[in-house]
């Protein structure tokens, strides 16, 4: 079966590709000849992951799943939360969005933080289905690590003493939002697919 995947974010491709089962393919959204960039227009995940998913799914009228996913900072009233991936500006980088968020978190003795990941999934009749996955932590004050993608570098799971950029791929998918997220995922469709 072939699966679009909403997403042109190379580091979560890698994820997802490592988690999905074998006998699913997932097809990139260049992949898919979809090139132009997809508004996420909303305030919620939920509703920004479906945003994605329903541009493609009429686009094609394929089966295809969005995830949105960001980091919530309590203490920063849930920032960057679904504008993560543009905290320091429209078309910020990952350095930009660290050095935004190092600078809001200065003077906060081990600022609580999670990620949350919302995957939408629109099956081959057009029904809409939700999975959501939290993971836990807290921010350091200097970056460590190279792995990852985004925020990892600042980010310590709970349980782990090494930051999500320290932590190898294969633990993060264990352990992350995204993991939990397609790990419902996966099991729905083992359920309805096979
Ligand atoms: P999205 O592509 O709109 O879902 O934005 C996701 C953004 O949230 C990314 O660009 C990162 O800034 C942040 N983010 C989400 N998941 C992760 C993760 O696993 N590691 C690091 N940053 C993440």
């Amino acid at each position: 079966m072939n699966l679009i995947f909403a997403s042109n974010n190379k580091g979560k491709i890698i994820e997802v590709q490592t988690l999905i089962s074998e006998s699913i393919t997932v097809v990139s959204l260049l992949d898919a000849g979809i090139t132009e960039p997809i508004e996420e227009p909303f305030d919620t995940f939920r509703e920004n992951a479906w945003a994605k998913a329903d541009y493609v799914y009429r686009k094609t009228g394929l089966p295809c799943f969005a995830d949105d996913s960001g980091l919530v900072v309590p203490a920063l009233d849930g920032a960057p939360g679904v504008y993560s991936a543009r905290y320091a500006g429209e078309s910020a980088n990952d350095a930009a969005n660290n050095h935004k968020l190092l600078q809001a978190i200065a003077g906060i003795d081990r600022p609580g933080a999670y990620y949350q990941a919302v995957i939408c999934y629109i099956d081959k009749n057009g029904d809409t289905h939700y999975f959501d996955g939290r993971c836990q932590g807290y921010l350091i004050h200097t970056p460590r690590g190279k792995g990852g993608f985004g925020y990892d570098p600042l980010f310590v799971p709970d349980g782990h003493t090494g930051t999500f950029a320290e932590l190898s791929q294969d633990i993060k998918n264990e352990i992350s939002h995204r993991g939990a997220a397609m790990r419902s995922f996966i099991a729905f469709l083992d359920q309805t697919e096979s």
